[in-house]
């Protein structure tokens, strides 16, 4: 949905690396953050590689479609196949000029670099500067952005404005906030509107029945048309975001009542916050341990991913052999005999043996059939077992076991089962597990 007040901005991703996979791009979703932060309307991200006519039809693309800014991300390095300066500077019809002061500050930038990487200046100094030459060529009028590797970016005024930024993500980054600040951006933007942006997340709900309900939300909640809701499914969690003008506050309050009413048990977090997160400041003063046998240390991973994480995180044990499983977590092999390496008292035994293995007082234990070739009838494809254990005294140990079967290919189960620890985890730190999709 647009509003007819929105400034509107595209983005073009130039690179060979990116545009065949090699790279992920990282600039396109970053700058879309920044932009909506800002409450420009971003239309398209398009990618290309580093041809200079491809580069071209996406900036005539979308000045086709009318958008107010342009972005483009790469191409500005001293090599023959980085262009975008050039091929901008045509497009905005403006003709490039030597800025002198540029390239004394891109000399001296070389150098220094040169001088640090060999203690001392080199022979060929005077080459690579030739060589960086090309990178102080500037179209007339446009401002220019300080580099913060080698190269600089360029602002050119204009309908659409055009900013020009560098590939690497540490460069673009800090550049883009100086672009900001430019006159020749303000201007650009100067139309937009101020958006709020709100994040519900769920677990344990399909999203047919988060349809259902959105579907009769638009019947009750007043104003519904006016807030922009995406939906997507996750890891097998449900993210809602909307976004909403400042007016229509109160229509995105009512539709979070009826979220609430129709799926409190499923909602976890109304600020956006990651079940990450939540784990993470629930094990306050806590410390975990992690034994794993068929995600092989993703979730030890995903633990570990939170600032601060190195007081609360004892450690983890990959057990995939059952013999690992008894050697290194004490797992009773007649209890793996009996039950199967995927059952609810091997994964219970798994939990117990870390508590004592890492000295922790929370375990959480993940074994499961995650491969393709590995499920029975009874034990499909997918079938993963989870114990939580905490231990609330010297020999009190609670602990809460659960099984599901997950859909998907290897990734997908590995993925889902991390996810559905993490829920596991927080819940049995609420002490709330009276939870259907967990039961
Ligand atoms: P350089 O002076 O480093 O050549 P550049 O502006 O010419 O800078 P590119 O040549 O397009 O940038 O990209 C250089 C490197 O930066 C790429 O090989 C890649 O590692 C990284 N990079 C470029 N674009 C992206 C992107 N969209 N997402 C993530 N990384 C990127
Ligand atoms: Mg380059």
């Amino acid at each position: 949905m647009s509003s007819p007040v929105s400034t509107r901005a595209g983005i073009v991703v130039t690179g060979t690396e990116v545009l065949t996979g090699r790279v992920q791009d990282l600039n396109g979703p970053w700058l879309a953050d920044r932009l909506l932060e800002l409450g420009v309307e971003l239309r398209h991200i398009t990618f290309c590689g580093d041809r200079p006519a491809d580069i071209e039809a996406q900036l005539r693309f979308l000045k086709d479609q009318g958008v107010d800014l342009i972005i483009t991300s790469g191409g500005l390095g001293p090599t023959a196949d980085d262009m975008t300066v050039e091929i901008v500077a045509r497009f905005c019809e403006r003709d490039l000029v030597l800025d002198n002061a540029l390239e004394a500050r891109i000399a001296e930038i070389v150098t220094g670099l040169m001088t640090r990487r060999t203690g001392g200046p080199l022979a060929n100094a005077e080459a690579l500067v030739a060589a960086n030459r090309k990178q102080a060529l500037v179209p007339t009028g446009a401002a220019i952005l300080d580099p913060v590797g080698t190269a600089p970016g360029l602002v050119i005024p204009g309908t659409p404005a055009v900013v020009v930024l560098p590939g690497p993500p540490r460069e673009l980054q800090p550049m883009w906030a100086t672009a900001v600040d430019t006159e020749e951006v303000q201007s650009a933007i100067a139309g937009r509107t101020t958006f709020q942006q709100q994040t519900v997340r769920m677990f344990g709900l399909p999203e047919s029945a988060l349809a259902d309900t959105l579907r009769d939300a638009e019947a009750s909640v007043e104003g519904f048309s006016r807030l922009e809701i995406t939906t997507c499914l996750r890891r097998g969690e449900l993210e809602i975001v909307t976004r909403y003008e400042p007016q229509d506050a109160e229509s995105y309050s009512d539709l979070l009542m009826v979220l609430r009413d129709r799926h409190a048990r499923a909602i976890f977090s109304e600020d956006g916050a990651l079940v990450d997160d939540q784990v993470a400041g629930l094990l306050n003063g806590r410390t975990i341990a992690t034994a794993e046998s068929c995600t092989a240390g993703l979730l030890a991973a995903r633990l570990t991913e939170r600032p601060g994480s190195s007081t609360h995180v004892a450690g983890g044990a990959v057990t995939y052999s059952n013999a690992s499983k008894t050697a290194l977590l004490d797992v009773d092999s007649s209890l793996i005999e009996q039950y199967g390496a995927v059952s609810e008292p091997v994964a219970e035994a798994m939990a117990r043996g870390a508590l004592r293995r890492f000295g922790a007082d929370t375990a959480v234990a993940i074994t499961g059939i995650a491969g393709p070739g590995g499920g029975t009838a009874t034990k499909p494809v997918g079938t993963v077992c989870f114990s939580v254990a905490l231990a609330d005294g010297p020999s009190q140990v609670r602990t809460v076991t659960r099984t599901m079967i997950l859909p998907g290919n290897r990734t997908d189960v590995r993925e889902r089962s991390t996810t559905v620890a993490m829920h596991l985890l927080r819940r049995s730190l609420i002490g709330d597990l009276d939870v259907p999709e967990l039961a």
